[in-house]
């Protein structure tokens, strides 16, 4: 599941230089974070309203990024023609997906943040930092990319005051992986030292 957060609506205001203004959220990852389903989108057009703009229509797709037909998705939202910017409230993935298609100017509603996950219907956030290289398995699971503050792959800065991490809110991921290797008999991944990623390999490519 892609994490996203909904930007500030200040923020989106902001950027919406236009007056009429179609919403499309996801059914799948934003729903399930409660960020783009149907409650939200209907939430946004009233804010929008009252903020003077004219809402074409509003749709949620069953996933913005898996689209297989946009003529079927105009066919069914006649508002989007109507239009001259849409709002989509999806992970970047969707609103980039969506923006090859439409031919017209596409915001963002939410901001994007990382890969997780759902598991007994609690959402988990920072799961993977999608590096293009993964080595998970060295750390018992818990992705140090990701998960520590500064992305450490040999061990924890030693910043921690009682197991939390000294950049943020989050307790430090390194005494998780320690933790976890204890458990799973793999302490010696720790002494051993792991190279660095391979950035060849990144998620980043440029064209
Ligand atoms: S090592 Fe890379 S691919 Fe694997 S979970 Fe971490 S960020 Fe994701
Ligand atoms: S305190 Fe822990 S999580 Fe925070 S940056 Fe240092 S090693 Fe990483």
């Amino acid at each position: 599941m892609i994490i996203s957060r909904q930007k500030e609506f200040n923020n989106i205001l902001q950027m919406l230089g236009e007056i009429d203004i179609f919403i499309i959220g996801c059914g799948k990852c934003a729903k399930k974070q409660r960020a783009g389903g149907e409650p939200e989108v209907l939430e946004m057009k009233k804010k929008l309203e009252d903020a003077g703009k004219n809402i074409t229509g509003w749709t949620v797709l069953s996933s913005a990024c898996s689209i297989t037909s946009w003529a079927d998705v105009l066919s069914q939202n006649p508002g989007i023609n109507k239009a001259d910017a849409l709002l989509v409230m999806s992970c970047g993935g969707g609103v980039s997906v969506i923006s090859g298609f439409a031919g017209k100017q596409v915001y963002p509603a939410l901001d994007t943040e990382s890969l997780g996950g759902v598991c007994c219907n609690e959402v988990v956030t920072e799961q993977c930092g999608m590096c293009g290289d993964c080595t998970i398995w060295l750390y018992g699971g818990i992705c140090p990319v990701i998960r520590c503050a500064k992305s450490l792959l040999n061990g924890p800065c030693g910043g921690a005051v009682q197991g939390k991490c000294e950049v943020d809110e989050r307790l430090c991921a390194w005494d998780k992986i320690f933790e976890r290797l204890k458990e799973l008999g793999k302490l010696e991944n720790i002494e051993n030292i792991h190279e660095p990623k391979d950035h060849l390999k990144t998620r980043v490519k440029k064209a």
